[in-house]
C-alpha cells in the first residue's frame, strides 16, 4: 500500500462536481485573463488574511519580486533573509540586483532566528524577508521592533503559511506586505501556477499591480518597465471554490501532525517539529530531523511511502553563490546541520490514522536499526 507525500487526487475527487462546474463556467464565458473571478479572489484573500488589499499575480516568486520592486529595492541594497527556504525567496532578491544576506535559523522551528538578526544589519540593509517555513510563523513582534528601530521594510514570505496565525492574526497581515503561492502542492493550491500579494499599503498595492501589468495603468502607455505576471480566471475560479475548505484542511493537517507527535515522541535521535506558543501552524510540511535521514528515507521509499528532503542544501552553500568570485560563505551552523538531515513525512488533509501509524512504524523501525 502506497502513501504519497501529498494526495492531490483525493482532494480533487472530494470537490470534483464543484471544480468541474466552475471550470466549465469560465470556459463558456471565454474571459480567461483577469475579470470578475480574479477580482473576487483578491477580495476573498484580503478578507481571509485581514488585509486591506490583495493583488493576484502569476506565482509566489513573482509576488516576492513585485513587492520588493514596488518598494524600490535594487542594486546595492541588502535584504536579510533565511538560508533555509525554497530558492525562490532569494531569486526574487537577486533578480532585482540586490544582495541576500543570510541569518541563521532556530533549531526546532527552522525559522529565522530573530535573536541573530540585528548584527546582520548594515547601512545597505533595506528590508527583512522572513519566511514562515513549513507553515509556522516567524516570531514577528521582536523582528518588527528591530525593523522599526532601523527603518527597514518587512516582507513576509507566506507561501507555505496561508491560514497560519501569529497572536491571533493571520500570516500575510503581519508586516508591510506578504507573498503567497498557489502552486498545486501549497495548502491552498490551484491547477497550475498562481500567486498573490497582501498588504495594507495602498501605494504599494497599486505599484505592485502596475508592475505586474507591464508597468502600465493605461493600456499601451508606459512610464516604467514591469513584467507579465497575471493570475488567470480558471485558476481564480478554482481557488475561490477551494478557499472555503482551507481552514478544515489545515485543521486536518494539524490533527495528523498531533498523531505523529504522539507516535514518534521519545524516538532516540529523531527531532520532531517544535511549535511555538504564539500561534497556530498549518503544517505545509511535517519535517523531522535525524542523522539517520538517509536510512529512514530509504526504508520509507521501500515501503511505498512518499518522503523528500526539505531542504537538502542550505542556500548560502549553493553553487550559484559559492562560484561567485570573492564569495565568502557565512557560517550558519544550525542551517548547515539540516543539510541532508531534515525530511518530510506524509501530512495532508484526509490522511488516515492507519496511514500515519504505518508511516510512524516504518520510521521507528528504521531509527532502531
Ligand atoms: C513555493 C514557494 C515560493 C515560490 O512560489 P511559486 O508559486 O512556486 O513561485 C516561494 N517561497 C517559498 C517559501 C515557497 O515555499
Amino acid at each position: 500500500m502506497g502513501i504519497p507525500l501529498l494526495d492531490l487526487k483525493a482532494q480533487y475527487v472530494s470537490l470534483k462536481d464543484e471544480l468541474d462546474a466552475v471550470w466549465s463556467e469560465v470556459m463558456s464565458g471565454a474571459g480567461f485573463i483577469g475579470g470578475p473571478k480574479v477580482r473576487a479572489l483578491e477580495e476573498a484573500i484580503a478578507g481571509y488574511c485581514g488585509t486591506q488589499y490583495a493583488v493576484a499575480c502569476g506565482n509566489g516568486t513573482d509576488a516576492l519580486f513585485l513587492i520588493l520592486a514596488a518598494m524600490g529595492i535594487g542594486k546595492g541594497d541588502e535584504v536579510i533573509t533565511t538560508p533555509f527556504t525554497f530558492f525562490a525567496t532569494v531569486e526574487a532578491i537577486a533578480h532585482l540586483g540586490a544582495t541576500p544576506v543570510f541569518v541563521d535559523i532556530e533549531p526546532g522551528t527552522y525559522n529565522l532566528d530573530v535573536g541573530k538578526l540585528e548584527v546582520a544589519i548594515t547601512g545597505a540593509t533595506k528590508a527583512i524577508l522572513p519566511v514562515h517555513i513549513f507553515g509556522q510563523c516567524v516570531d514577528m513582534d521582536p523582528l518588527l521592533a528591530i525593523a522599526k528601530s532601523h527603518g527597514l521594510r518587512v516582507v513576509e514570505d507566506a507561501c507555505q503559511a496561508i491560514g497560519a496565525t501569529y497572536k491571533g492574526r493571520c500570516a500575510g497581515s503581519l508586516a508591510d506586505a506578504a507573498a503567497f503561492s498557489f502552486f498545486p502542492s501549497k495548502n491552498l493550491g490551484c491547477a497550475g501556477d498562481g500567486g498573490c500579494i497582501t498588504t495594507d499599503d495602498e501605494g504599494l498595492a497599486l505599484k505592485a499591480r502596475k508592475l505586474a501589468a507591464h508597468g502600465t495603468t493605461k493600456k499601451y502607455f508606459h512610464d516604467t518597465f514591469g513584467a507579465n505576471s497575471r493570475l488567470d480566471a480558471l485558476q481564480a475560479a478554482i481557488l475561490l471554490a477551494k478557499l472555503p475548505h482551507l481552514d478544515e484542511w489545515n485543521g486536518q493537517r494539524r490533527a495528523a501532525a498531533a498523531v505523529y507527535d504522539q507516535l514518534l515522541a521519545g524516538v532516540a535521535g529523531l527531532s520532531l517539529p517544535e511549535v511555538r506558543p504564539y500561534g497556530e501552524p498549518v503544517y505545509h510540511l511535517y519535517v523531522v530531523k535525524s542523522e539517520k535521514a538517509e536510512n529512514v528515507m530509504a526504508a520509507l521509499s521501500a515501503a511505498g511511502i512518499g518522503t523528500a528532503l526539505y531542504y537538502p542544501l542550505a542556500l548560502h552553500e549553493q553553487e550559484v553563490f559559492t562560484k561567485q568570485p570573492g564569495y565568502v560563505a557565512p557560517s550558519l551552523p544550525v542551517a548547515e546541520s539540516c543539510d541532508a538531515r531534515t525530511f518530510a513525512l506524509p501530512c495532508f488533509p484526509g490522511i488516515t490514522r492507519e496511514q500515519i501509524e504505518c508511516v510512524a512504524g516504518v520510521v521507528k523501525e528504521a531509527m532502531a536499526s
